[in-house]
């Protein structure tokens, strides 16, 4: 990367670190539980606009989505705006929703899981805009503000692809990495596997058949299957877990004719949804015949668009010498002064989407330590929340040059 260029960006973007760490504050005194994203993507509207975004627009599901450069590579930067809920105020040091700031670090509620990164895409490209204002850029950048995520990953990129026709040629996600750069995560898919007997009263129970006696070899059989999982790295291993029960009948006082499971299923690389479910239906078959299905996730997004999801999704890696994964690489040395490293997500991201579905490259970058998402105790440090968003402005033009060398 040509270094005049490399230092004019570097002194924008330190020049603006107050600005940055009071864009995480804003965004996370600003609740936005998944279904009620409104309040939080009409600032970031107003922040691209104010900060010279080509382009700021809600789409048809409500994900954020702003645009700057016109060039011909396309790329797509993510950050899910929506947090899971606060169940358990008294249990946080600082208040969820005040973005307390205490010796350099800031905390609250989606700090990790991960407003600090649309803080970081929100400076990075208002350094790109001051920097290019005509816009004459080497790359088209989309930064989105996905909305509904912690419920549906996936979904809202599926939306902006299929519905919106926006298809970008690499993408970049800004789930907690802490300054690695990801390149995959496990699959997930789930199941709803139930048994049918008959009903009889408690007092005459051998004249029905107890549905939950019925399912319990089948309880047993993926006990076993867990264990047998295949290891792939660098994902590691599939797992079964057996994660709800329940049973249906007349009465306490009666036989159940029905009981249901719900399964998880974290699946490894090489492990599909046609595989994970012939390998049940095959199980449940032996062990007195189950109907195994998977469930369609259903829910209305804030601008009240329909939300209708299969339980799965994909898992995804991308090869350590990919290109995507080296314009990261070189992006984060140059950003964090250290020699980068990689790694992968133990959780799902929105990456099922584009990586898993679309096949579209992807990766990660973002500060924020990852076992911190969902917790009470969510913290980022400034300083390399300072870095990432370095790495944000920097990295398009690493890509671009990477891609044009081809
Ligand atoms: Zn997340």
């Amino acid at each position: 990367m040509e270094p005049k260029l490399k230092a004019r960006l570097r002194r924008q973007v330190t020049s603006r670190r107050e600005e940055l760490a009071g864009l995480l504050q804003s965004l996370v005194r600003i609740p936005s539980f998944t279904g009620e994203e409104g309040p939080i993507v009409s600032f970031v509207l107003e922040k691209m606009k104010s900060l010279g975004f080509a382009e700021a627009r809600a789409d048809g599901l409500g994900n954020a989505v702003g645009r700057i450069g016109t060039g011909p590579l396309t790329i797509l930067y993510d950050a899910h705006l929506d947090t899971v809920r606060v169940t358990d105020p008294e249990q946080w040091e600082h208040p969820p929703f005040e973005g307390r700031i205490v010796d350099g670090a800031l905390h609250g509620r989606g700090a990790v899981d991960e407003k600090a990164a649309m803080a970081g895409f929100l400076v990075a490209g208002a350094a790109l805009a001051k920097a290019f204002p005509r816009g004459d850029l080497p790359f088209s950048l989309y930064i989105v503000g996905s909305v509904m995520e912690e419920d549906a990953d996936g979904f809202p990129l599926l939306y902006l692809m299929e519905k919106e026709g926006l298809k970008p040629d690499y993408v970049l996600l800004g789930e907690p990495t802490d300054l690695k750069v990801y390149r995959g995560q496990r699959g997930r898919l789930e199941l709803e596997i139930s048994t049918e007997g008959q009903a009889a009263h408690g007092a005459h129970n051998r004249q029905g058949v107890n549905a939950i006696y019925k399912m319990a070899p089948l309880l047993r059989a993926i006990e076993k299957l867990d264990r047998a999982l295949p290891k792939a790295a660098p994902l590691g291993r599939g797992s079964v877990t057996v994660s709800d029960i329940g049973s249906r009948g007349p009465s306490l006082c009666s036989v159940p004719d029905r009981c249901r499971i719900h399964i998880d299923r974290r699946l490894t690389a090489g492990e599909t949804k046609e595989g994970a479910l012939a390998q049940l239906r095959e199980l449940a078959d032996k062990h007195g015949g189950a109907k195994v299905e998977l469930p369609v996730y259903t829910a209305k997004s804030w601008k009240g668009t329909e939300v209708r999801q299969e339980a799965y999704f994909p898992t995804w890696v991308m090869e350590e010498d990919a290109l995507l994964v080296q314009a990261g690489m070189e992006a984060a040395h140059l950003a964090t002064g250290r020699k980068p490293r990689g790694g992968v997500w133990s959780f799902s991201t929105n990456g099922v989407a584009t990586a898993g579905h679309h096949g579209i490259p992807t990766i990660g970058f973002a500060p924020g330590k990852e076992e911190l998402a969902h917790t009470s105790r969510e913290v980022i440090q400034l300083a390399d929340l300072a870095k990432a968003a370095l790495f944000y402005a920097l990295f398009p033009f690493v890509l671009a040059e990477r891609a044009g060398s081809r």
